[in-house]
């Protein structure tokens, strides 16, 4: 039997090793000089006139933008609830109230029509979702945020390097959040950093990550303990060094699989939208898919589904709203490997394994 073939499989080398070697040698582990370049190093990636902010995860990086912009009691944030629990649970740990709308089918982001149908009196923010590296129609919800007089937040925890129009990912709004958790497109074992061209919003961040300190022991608001160490910090620089060429591997696996695969919805890319596919989601309806999963790993091709319950209807939130796209969504959705790390024959075995699947039905009718 070949080896199975994993859906995300963390890639730490020598250079990651000798990165955190040499921190550990210098005694300075704690947030320093290596958060600093991290820092700098980002936002030369993503846009010249934009500070960065890390941070010890992308939870974190959320929770401190929006307190920093100033969401908090009686604000309404609208937000997909087809995402990862963390975008919402950010919302409601700033203490606002978050609004789920409903998803556009083709590249599973917030529907603009949707977030328009769901703004109140209350209403202080939008919250995009990335979903699967897919930017969120940013064109569209900028201008609905200028409208109604809304700030703008993006999470782009899955979307390292995409883009819409040309614009990065989290330069578009008040502030983007991305995450460095080992399944992301890169990692720095746990993290997150904070993008915005607002030089107050940075400055609040960089108080609140750190007790509210600029000056040790002269606190100057409330604030957590969200630093990245030194440590995180250098293999974060390792892997950024690494992100471009990793991202074309996975646009290059992703158009091999659109190619291949038969008898299943494969992703979209809108046109103008840039797609790192942090996952590679694909659609099986007509098929059980659960079942289409359990047939895919008696073939050794692990898959996954992101994410199974709407986070509306989770127990910490268990609300009844009408959200078609999104069940659907939950209910149809596998995502399959597209790992940077795939060999050509690893691939090969993907599509052999997931035509065979479609064509001999796992029928739900
Ligand atoms: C991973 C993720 C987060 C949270 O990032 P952490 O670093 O795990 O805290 C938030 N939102 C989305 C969409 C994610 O995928």
């Amino acid at each position: 039997m070949p080896d199975r073939i994993v859906l995300s499989q963390p890639f730490i080398e020598f250079e990651e090793r000798t990165a955190v070697d040499s921190v550990l040698r210098s005694g300075g582990l704690a947030q320093g000089p290596e958060v600093a370049a991290f820092e700098a190093e980002f936002s030369a990636v993503a846009a010249e006139d934009l500070s960065c902010v890390a941070v010890n995860s992308g939870t974190s990086a959320l929770l401190l933008s929006l307190l920093a912009a100033g969401i908090g009691p009686g604000d309404e944030v609208v937000l997909p609830s087809f995402t990862f629990a963390a975008t919402a649970n950010a919302i409601v740990r700033a203490g606002a109230t978050p609004v789920f709308a409903d998803i556009e089918p083709d590249h599973f982001c917030l529907d603009p029509s949707a977030v328009v149908a769901a703004l109140t009196h209350r209403t202080r923010a939008i919250m995009a979702v990335h979903l699967y590296g897919h930017p969120a129609n940013l064109p569209a919800l900028t201008a609905i945020a200028n409208t109604h007089g809304l700030l703008l937040f993006e999470d782009a925890a899955q979307a390292h390097l995409a883009s819409y129009h040309g614009r990065m990912v989290g330069t578009w709004g008040t502030a983007g959040s991305f995450s460095f958790y080992p399944t992301k497109n890169m990692t720095s074992v746990e993290g997150g950093m904070v993008t915005t061209s607002s030089a107050a919003i940075t400055q609040l961040i960089r108080l609140l990550r750190n007790q509210g300190m600029a000056e040790r022991y002269r606190n100057e608001v409330a604030g957590f303990n969200m630093r990245m160490s030194d440590v995180h910090a250098a293999i974060g620089r390792v892997q950024l060094r690494r992100l471009p060429a990793w991202t074309a591997q996975r646009r290059e696996n992703a158009h091999f699989l659109n190619t291949n695969l038969a008898g299943v919805v494969t992703p979209t890319e809108v046109a103008g939208a840039r797609h790192v596919y942090h996952q590679y989601t694909i659609r099986v309806p007509g098929h059980d898919r659960d079942r289409f999963g359990a047939e895919l790993a008696a073939r050794g091709v692990d898959s996954g589904v992101y994410y199974p319950i709407p986070v509306h209807r989770l127990p910490a939130y268990a609300l009844q709203l009408d959200l078609p796209e999104t069940e659907r969504a939950a209910s149809e959705c596998l995502s399959l490997p597209v790992r940077p790390t795939l060999t050509d024959a690893e691939l090969s075995r993907v599509v052999v394994a997931v035509n065979a699947v479609a064509t001999a039905g796992t029928g739900s009718g």
